[in-house]
């Protein structure tokens, strides 16, 4: 009696529901493996930065596995043939695995289910991603939704699960012989790169991370901390809720004990405005589940219309944070160097390539998935298309200007100043002005403004009532 745990968005033990749905079958042997598999590694959705972020998740995954006595098998190919072959391998019986909500990852499940299952081989998908799967919320009339906040409604007011058991031993196999597994692969086998100082990956770390965040006034603080980029507001775990080294029902858990906690009304909104923030990425999954076009276009007929500027140079001085706008080049430099960005930061960013670049949002999405180390295509394009005026946004459009947005998220410009030095030495005014003078750029080999902010978003709106 053997059980395959095919692992992909899921990379831990601990509150794993396929591990500890399979620990519950009483004497069978246990097998971990993870597919690489060159159809997502070469697709231009992926980055160096998130596979070394990846590959650190593995290495732990692994140790993780022999230390409770099994072991985790890495496997290189099409991860239909490759897990048929590993199944006949080892005489399995049963391949487990927590679901996804990404078109492409929902066709090869369903391709997987069905070759096991003609070979007699029982699959099974368990609810992970979310706290709730994402065809458990519905409308009154039994709709998805398109609209986050009663989204949120609906969400909020659901039981939520409690954390699966970290198993503590698993029966592996005497001999893994006949089975054509790999090395855990390096980042240059795998033929990746990245200049990036990336975070630290694993379960431990996302643990960390967690109580760090929940149990210290950062949960309590988040309202007023999480827009300020230069302050440490936010909990910095979704590079370990894309890659799944923390248990979504632990997250979960870990809010509900720091609720218990407080007394104050205004603690308990750090608490519930957190807690928004996770069904924000729920209600993402949900409407790529059952919006799956999302993917590839734009939501809203009217911007499938909108005509974009082709201007490379305009891209490529946003990609290398060289446009002028401080606070967008700041914050360029940030995911360039390490494979993150604040929030606040990744709307201006959006808005500024979309509103003033005019630059079709596609392409910014992107680049943001081959330089995020938490890139996850539902929040990304979720992200994008809000930004974009082409999403589900009841409130469409929305315009940043990025001085604005520096004045008031960053007044005393010490974000600016940690991801550019170069303009160490300005006056505060000078650096929030929007307009840094000439020969102060030109001593700093900083460039003036690329575009005038004022004129290009008028040219937006043109454009936007134009198409009909
Ligand atoms: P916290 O503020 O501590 O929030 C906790 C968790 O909630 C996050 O880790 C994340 O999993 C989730 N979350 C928070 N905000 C959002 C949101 N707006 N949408 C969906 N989930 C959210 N998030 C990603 O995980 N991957 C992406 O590829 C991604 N791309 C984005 C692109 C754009 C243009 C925008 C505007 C936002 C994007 N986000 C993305 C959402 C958000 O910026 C990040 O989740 C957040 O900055 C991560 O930092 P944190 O873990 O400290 O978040």
């Amino acid at each position: 009696d053997v059980t395959i745990v095919w692992h992909r968005r899921d990379l831990r033990i601990d509150d794993n529901p396929a591990l500890e749905a399979v620990s519950q079958i009483a004497d069978g042997c246990v097998v971990g493996a993870f597919i690489f598999d060159p159809a997502i590694l070469k697709s231009d959705m992926v980055g160096g930065g998130m596979v070394d972020f990846m590959l650190g998740c593995l290495q732990e995954l692994e140790q993780s596995y022999a230390a409770i006595g099994s072991k985790l098998l890495f496997l290189y190919g099409e991860p239909v043939e490759r897990l048929l072959h590993l199944s006949q391998a080892l005489g399995a019986n049963r391949v487990f695995f927590n679901q996804d909500v990404e078109p492409l990852a929902i066709a090869r499940d369903n391709a997987v289910k069905a070759a096991l299952q003609a070979n007699g081989i029982e699959v099974r998908g368990f609810i992970d991603i979310g706290l709730h799967a994402p065809d458990a919320i519905a409308t009154q009339a039994h709709e998805p939704y398109k609209v986050y906040t009663p989204f949120w409604r609906n969400w909020i007011d659901k039981p939520k699960p409690a954390p699966c058991d970290r198993p503590q031993k698993l029966l592996g196999l005497p001999n893994y012989d006949k089975v054509a597994a790999i090395s855990l692969p390096s980042l240059k086998d795998l033929e990746f790169s990245h200049a990036q100082a990336i975070a630290k990956s694993g379960e431990a770390e996302a643990l960390r991370l967690l109580e760090a965040f929940c149990d210290s006034n950062g949960i309590l603080r988040y309202k007023e901390g999480r827009d300020f980029p230069a302050e440490p507001g936010t909990s910095m775990l979704s590079p370990h809720l894309r890659f799944g080294t923390v248990g979504i029902r632990r997250v979960w858990a870990a809010t509900v004990t720091a609720s218990d906690r407080v007394r104050s009304n205004e603690e308990q909104i750090g608490i519930q405005t957190w807690r928004q923030e996770l069904a924000w990425r729920e209600f993402y999954q949900h409407v790529l589940f059952y919006f799956p076009q999302l993917a590839d276009t734009a939501y809203r007929p009217k911007m499938q219309r909108f005509e974009w500027d082709e201007n490379p140079t305009y891209f490529e001085a946003w990609c290398e944070g060289r446009t002028g706008y401080p606070m967008v080049d700041a914050a360029m430099r940030q995911l360039n160097q390490t494979g993150w960005m604040h929030n606040r930061c990744r709307m201006i960013v959006a808005s500024f390539l979309t509103k003033d670049l005019l630059i079709n949002w596609q392409q910014g999405e992107r680049y943001f998935m081959q330089k995020l180390i938490d890139g996850d295509l539902a929040a990304n394009n979720g992200g994008w298309q809000w930004s974009a005026s082409s999403g589900m946004d009841p409130k469409p459009m929305r315009i940043f200007s990025p001085i604005a947005q520096a004045r008031k998220y960053d007044p005393e410009g010490e974000y600016i100043l940690q991801w550019l030095p170069e303009l160490r030495g300005l006056t505060q005014a000078e650096l929030l002005s929007g307009n840094i003078p000439p020969h102060q750029c030109k001593k700093r080999n900083y460039p003036t403004p690329i575009v005038d902010h004022n004129i290009q978003q008028k040219k937006f709106k043109e454009r936007y009532q134009e198409c009909t």
